[in-house]
């Protein structure tokens, strides 16, 4: 039976993906910082008749948190065949009127740089790292780490791009180095079995939005697509079917 880790699969695209991934019959650690939470969500997919799933305490940003799940998962299982690096936050803070503090390139302070980086580069970083391993064992294994189209330097410089007036440089920025990062995984393991890409869900109705935008079936089947990818799919690179409906949903970096 394949197996499958999700950070951040307590709620939103996260969870999304590991339902659709449990009716695919893959066995889902279902990754959540707030254990709580996790159980909850497995709760509601074993509801569902979805019973193959358990919740794995791991908060991506604490090394002993992935550590410790690493030790956890190793104990269960010899293979870990996909790995969906989906925790991700905005940083958007919140001002005292309740309007959004906007992630200007000229007056963001650097400790708001610092925790989203943290969540959304270092976190894949760290736990890619800690499970390259168990991956190995695996014929066949996938890395997905779930970015957005709005990390690509192309398109934000591009007036026409949809979302070129919707800005934000500590978000936006900490994307376009998981793109980066996502590239350079990739070339590492060029040549094994290993497929690794990102992959952007789209505008989806989560928290993280504020419930504006699709689905999150939707998003997390964008998702899941690569995580399903035969031998003969691509690896390095970027896509975003939101943004290219063109049938291969390939976007620039
Ligand atoms: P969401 O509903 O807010 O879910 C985010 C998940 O990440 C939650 O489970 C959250 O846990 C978890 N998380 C945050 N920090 C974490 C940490 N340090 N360690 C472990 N888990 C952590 O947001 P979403 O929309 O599903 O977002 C999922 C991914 O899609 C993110 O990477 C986001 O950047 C990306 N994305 C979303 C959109 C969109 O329109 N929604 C568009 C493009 C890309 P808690 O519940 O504990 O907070």
């Amino acid at each position: 039976m394949k197996t499958v880790l999700i950070t951040g699969a307590n709620k939103g695209i996260g969870l999304a993906s590991a339902r659709q991934l449990l009716q695919k019959g893959f066995h889902v650690f279902l990754g959540a910082r707030d254990i709580e939470n996790g159980l909850k969500a497995t709760e509601q997919l074993r509801a569902e008749g979805l019973t193959n799933v358990e919740a794995v305490r791991i908060d991506v940003t604490s090394p002993d948190s992935v550590d410790a799940a690493r030790i956890e998962i190793g104990s269960k299982v010899d293979k870990l065949d996909v790995l969906i690096n989906n925790a991700g936050i905005s940083g958007i803070d919140i001002d005292s009127e309740g309007q959004m503090v906007p992630q200007t390139a000229i007056d963001t302070d650097i400790a708001v740089y610092r925790k989203v980086y943290e969540t959304n580069l270092y976190g894949p970083a760290r736990v890619t790292k800690a499970f390259i391993d168990l991956m190995k064992n695996a014929p066949e294994p996938r890395i997905v780490n779930v970015s957005s189209s709005q990390g690509s330097l192309t398109l934000h410089s591009d007036p026409n791009y949809i979302y070129y007036d919707v800005k934000g440089v500590v978000y936006l920025s900490s994307k376009a180095a998981l793109n980066m990062y996502t590239v350079n995984l990739a070339y590492e393991l060029r040549g094994t079995a290993f497929k690794v890409n990102a992959v952007s869900p789209g505008f989806t109705s989560t928290d993280f939005t504020g419930k504006n935008g699709g689905s999150v079936e939707v998003a997390a089947k964008r998702i899941v697509k690569y995580a399903l990818i035969g031998q003969d799919g691509p690896t390095g690179k970027l896509f975003c079917e939101e943004t290219n409906p063109d049938g291969t949903g390939e976007i620039p970096w």
